[in-house]
């Protein structure tokens, strides 16, 4: 058997019944840019998170990056985060001329450590980052409480999280701004590459228009140095009709997840399966196991046509891109030591019980 780690093709078939006519809309309208359908998917998804307002953009690296903008940080100023993440994530930080300022993870959910994050802040923090790693929600109550009392401002990045919960609200609930990738493997994902930011503040929806249409006002009159960073309508229209789906497939996700653990229980494998917190809605976006001899593992896996992933397997704080902030090795030893074991197993909504059957035996074989 094979299986991999994941696939974009069940899905498609599934759903491309659906998508060709509002596809064929679009192509008849010639509304290619902020069109018709970027509108009703921002209302909709922002419904959907229970925030008032959703503007689209190019990629969730950009939602983040322009929503940094859009709460005031820029040169000078610094932003925690965790150093565990995709790296997007900080380079949305750097973009703005802004420093990431590190805090290591909690080794249960692989989310920030808010245990850490007071003695990371300094009079030049702005604000706290938090990223719903995995489709885990942070911890979000005594966060929230942090950045009050400070005075931050905070930042969801959910590009992997839509339609988690947290103490049953929606995570892109809590923060100033939340941020969403459309990218094509994402929970909900695209045709291609999009994004949002998401708010209820009026002030900061506003900044967001203008920042992503190149600050424009009129057709040719410009109020700020904005960018070119929209939501094709076209991925609208697609992102429309899989958002009605989104629910069901994360369900069928945390199905996935809960026969996994459970095969691995029977097993009684010397393997650490995902935790899910008390307060959460888990959406796996990844099933990430702990294991020793990862790259002894990952390659009989894969003669046993099993492929599997590893997200990720170099921390921030260590890659050559971030050598300017003069990390070294134990500096955050959470997230080493999680980054040296972690192990993406197949997982998408319509991956089968006979094939998680055989990922686990398969395992069990290896192991
Ligand atoms: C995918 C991802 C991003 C970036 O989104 P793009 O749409 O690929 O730019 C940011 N943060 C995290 C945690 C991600 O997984």
């Amino acid at each position: 058997m094979k299986v991999d780690v994941f696939t974009l093709k069940r899905q498609y078939e599934a759903i491309k019944g659906e998508i060709k006519g509002p596809i064929e809309k679009v192509m008849q309208s010639g509304g290619f840019i902020l069109g018709e359908d970027v509108k009703l998917f921002e209302q909709e998804f922002a419904e959907y998170c229970g925030v008032k307002y959703g503007v689209g953009v190019n990629s969730g690296t950009d939602a983040l990056f322009l929503a940094c903008l859009a709460c005031g940080i820029g040169k000078g100023d610094e932003v925690i985060v965790m150093p565990y993440t995709y790296i997007a994530t900080t380079l949305a930080i750097s973009m703005t001329g802004a420093r990431p300022v590190f805090v290591d993870i909690d080794e249960k959910t692989y989310n920030i450590d808010i245990s850490k994050i007071e003695k990371a802040i300094t009079a030049k923090t702005k604000a706290i980052l938090p990223v719903h790693l995995y489709g885990h929600p942070v911890d979000m109550d005594p966060l929230m409480e942090i950045a009050k009392k400070r005075g931050l401002k905070v930042i969801e990045d959910c590009a992997q999280a839509h339609g988690a919960l947290y103490k049953n609200k929606k995570v892109g609930s809590f923060g100033d701004a939340s941020c969403f990738s459309f990218y094509p493997t994402k929970n909900l994902g695209a045709f291609g590459d999009g994004g949002m930011v998401m708010t209820s503040s009026e002030k900061i929806k506003e900044k967001l228009v203008f920042l992503r249409d190149y600050g424009r006002k009129g057709r040719y009159e410009h109020i700020m140095k904005g960018y070119n960073s929209r939501l094709d309508t076209l991925q609208a229209a697609i992102l429309r009709i899989k958002l009605r789906h989104l629910d069901e497939w994360d369900e069928k996700r945390r199905l996935n997840a809960a026969l996994y653990t459970k095969l691995f229980k029977e097993k009684q494998l010397d393997i650490i399966t995902p935790y899910e917190a008390e307060y959460a809605r888990h959406v796996y976006h990844l099933y990430a196991v702990r294991v020793k001899n990862r790259g002894k593992v990952m390659e009989k896996l894969q003669d046993n046509g099993v492929r599997t992933l590893v997200h990720y397997p170099i921390p921030i704080h260590l890659q050559e891109a971030y050598k300017d902030l003069g990390h070294k090795k134990g500096d955050f030893p959470v997230s080493e030591r999680c980054c040296g074991e972690i192990l993406s197993l197949p997982m998408y909504p319509e991956l089968s019980e006979e094939e998680i059957g055989y990922v686990v035996e398969t395992l069990a074989g290896i192991l």
